[in-house]
């Protein structure tokens, strides 16, 4: 019985094993089937958006947001004209966008979104008052310099900079509030790397005559780290009062990091008087017809004299000025009242021009000056108030010696002359108490034709002739402007 019994339940056991396993097979076809269905469905009847580009963009603030594009399918045709799209992005706001893609086909609607995050990624700025390493004096304490931090999106974010001072470096951080940091750091170094100042009192070239006591107008220097050093000046060189030369002062300061300055003073010694003496200047040339002439008497009566010259005439004459041994000396360039007199710089603009040309004929550099309508003129006026006050002390600063005349000849004045009334104007004004400087103007035939008989005149009442040189004394008349 017990047998029969357990064969019925080992039969019934059996049975319902096959069951399951029928059911698991259907349910798992069905389940195979209902899968392969949803992808047919799913991704070959409805249809499909692709985007272009990631589905999550993150972009700078107030960066321009750039679509990248999309692609539609469906069926296997292209429906990308078909899809609509919605939402915005405003870069000037931070925050998350969506945009959002829909595109129909039939009864069918696909949608796809896309996030745009807009954040501030860009780096705070730092701005220093120097971005260059710092040099600070020995012993000096470092004083903060100012700075500045901006931000892109935050705008001023100067309070947020966190300073950070070690003995020889000092570096500035700053972190805007979406987390970007920027940091800039510049060295201290305690030394003195700057010169002292070294100026002269009175002027770089100083005049005195033979037997004058030279009186030194002194000087002042001063360096950023040590404070005042003129006791500490040391001044090279003498002047020899007896004898007629240029004689070079050299003052030299050192501070205590051994940085020095070195200057220097030219003093003239010039003889006192020349009594007698005769310099003939001729001015406003050269010019061909004229200056050549005059060069040939001068030649014959063996007497040297000085040419102011201008930018006008042949190189070749300046170049036998020069070879016959007469002074070049200068005149401006121009002659032209309304420029050489509209400003300083405009004057030693149009100098300097004259005085390369001089230097390119002859390779000599001309020192020796004469102003148009010389240093008393008025007609400057016109041009700039107080200009003759300026030039005057300015040209000496720049090592150049000015000349005016005692003697006019009469020849630039307005009217047509005759020979003899030029030499008359010149012969009747000669003294033998003082230099006789005359000034005439070598571009005129009457002064040309008048100037043997002055020469002989001169000599024939012992006169004599002598050019300007640099240890000439100055000659010069009261300014007016
Ligand atoms: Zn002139």
């Amino acid at each position: 019985m017990g047998v029969r019994k357990n064969t019925t339940r080992v039969k019934k056991v059996r049975i319902l094993r096959e069951d399951a396993k029928k059911n698991f097979i259907i349910w798992g076809l069905v389940l195979v089937l209902s899968l392969v269905a949803f992808f047919i469905f799913e991704y070959l009847l409805m249809p499909q958006i692709n985007l272009k580009g990631k589905s999550t963009v993150v972009i700078n603030y107030k960066e321009k947001y750039n679509e990248k594009g999309y692609e539609a399918e469906f069926l296997g045709d292209d429906i990308s004209k078909d899809v609509k799209t919605s939402g915005k992005v405003n870069s000037k706001k931070l925050g998350t966008y969506e945009i959002t893609y829909t595109v129909k086909a039939g009864i069918f609607k696909r949608k796809a979104v896309r996030k745009v995050i807009v954040k501030d990624i860009t780096k705070p700025e730092i701005t220093l008052v120097s971005k260059d390493d710092i040099y600070v004096c020995p012993g000096k304490k470092y004083e903060q310099e100012e700075y500045k931090a901006t931000d892109n999106y935050d705008g001023d974010i100067t309070k947020r900079v966190k300073v950070n001072e070690e003995e020889d470096k000092i570096t500035y951080t700053v972190t805007d509030k979406a987390g970007n940091t920027e940091s800039v750091s510049r060295k201290i170094i305690y030394k003195d790397i700057t010169k002292p100042e070294l100026a002269l009192e009175g002027s770089g070239v100083t005049y005195i005559f033979v037997g004058d006591d030279y009186q030194e107008a002194g000087f002042n220097a001063t360096d950023n780290c040590d404070g005042n050093l003129s006791e500490n000046v040391k001044v090279e060189g003498s002047v020899n009062n007896d004898k007629v030369g240029e004689y070079t002062l050299k003052y030299t300061v050192s501070d205590k990091a051994n940085n020095s300055t070195t200057v220097e003073r030219k003093v003239v010694v010039s003889e006192k008087t020349n009594n007698g003496a005769v310099y003939l200047t001729f001015d406003d040339g050269p010019k061909q017809g004229t200056t050549n002439v005059i060069l040939d008497i001068l030649r014959e009566e063996g007497v040297k004299a000085t040419f102011f010259v201008t930018n006008g005439g042949p190189d070749e004459l300046i170049k036998r000025i020069y070879d016959e041994g007469h002074t070049v000396a200068l005149h401006t360039a121009s002659h032209n009242y309304s420029v050489v007199y509209a400003s300083v710089d405009a004057y030693f603009n149009d100098l300097y021009s004259v005085s390369d040309r001089v230097k390119r004929i002859t390779g000599y550099e001309a020192k020796i000056i004469r102003f148009p309508g010389g240093s008393s003129n008025t007609v400057s006026r016109k041009y700039q108030v107080g200009i003759m006050s300026t030039l005057t002390k300015e040209v000496l600063n720049r090592g150049f010696r000015y000349f005016d005349w005692n003697i006019s000849s009469g020849d630039a004045e307005s009217g047509n002359h005759t020979a003899s009334e030029i030499t008359n104007n010149v012969t009747s004004s000669l003294s033998k108490n003082r230099a006789n400087v005359v000034l005439m103007h070598d571009i005129k035939t009457y002064t040309r034709d008048a100037l043997r008989d002055i020469i002989h005149y001169a000599k024939n009442n012992g006169y004599h002739f002598e050019k300007i040189t640099m240890t000439t004394p100055m000659v010069t008349q009261r300014v007016n402007n």
